[in-house]
């Protein structure tokens, strides 16, 4: 399966908001996801083939925020945060890896400070999947 790195920049290190590593502690959880570095207004890539399965909000508090969300033929439940979608990611569209999934939102008006990025989660069978290891 192809596996493709949604801004085409590097991962989010520490910044004053934190780290953006699989696994980095965030006060009392921990950070599951994957964090690609880009510019507010860039192509946000797909970072998968498969079926979109959601449009969503990642904050219910904040809804200037929103996530496109897509299954694998293999089974991964699949969100990229931060992403205005594309018109083509609507519930039900087949979508490829590498195409475009939407435009980077601007996170400073939540995270001052935070270098802008997509979050990308990955879960497989109910385990989650720390995307560095498929997206290479
Ligand atoms: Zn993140």
């Amino acid at each position: 399966m192809k596996w493709v790195n949604p801004t085409g920049g590097l991962v989010r290190g520490t910044d004053p908001m934190g780290s953006g590593e699989f696994g980095a502690p965030r006060g009392g959880r921990d950070h599951m996801g994957t964090d690609y570095l880009g510019v507010p207004g860039q192509t946000i890539l797909w970072v998968c083939g498969g079926k979109v399965v959601k449009i969503g909000y990642p904050y219910s508090d904040d809804l200037r925020f929103r996530y496109v969300a897509f299954k694998t033929a293999e089974g991964h439940y699949v969100r990229q945060l931060y992403v205005n979608p594309d018109e083509w990611a609507v519930v039900g569209n087949e979508i490829i890896a590498g195409r475009e999934a939407g435009i980077l939102q601007a996170l400073h008006g939540r995270y001052p400070q935070i270098k802008n990025h997509c979050h990308v989660d990955i879960k497989l069978d109910g385990h989650w999947v720390d995307p560095e290891t498929v997206i290479v």
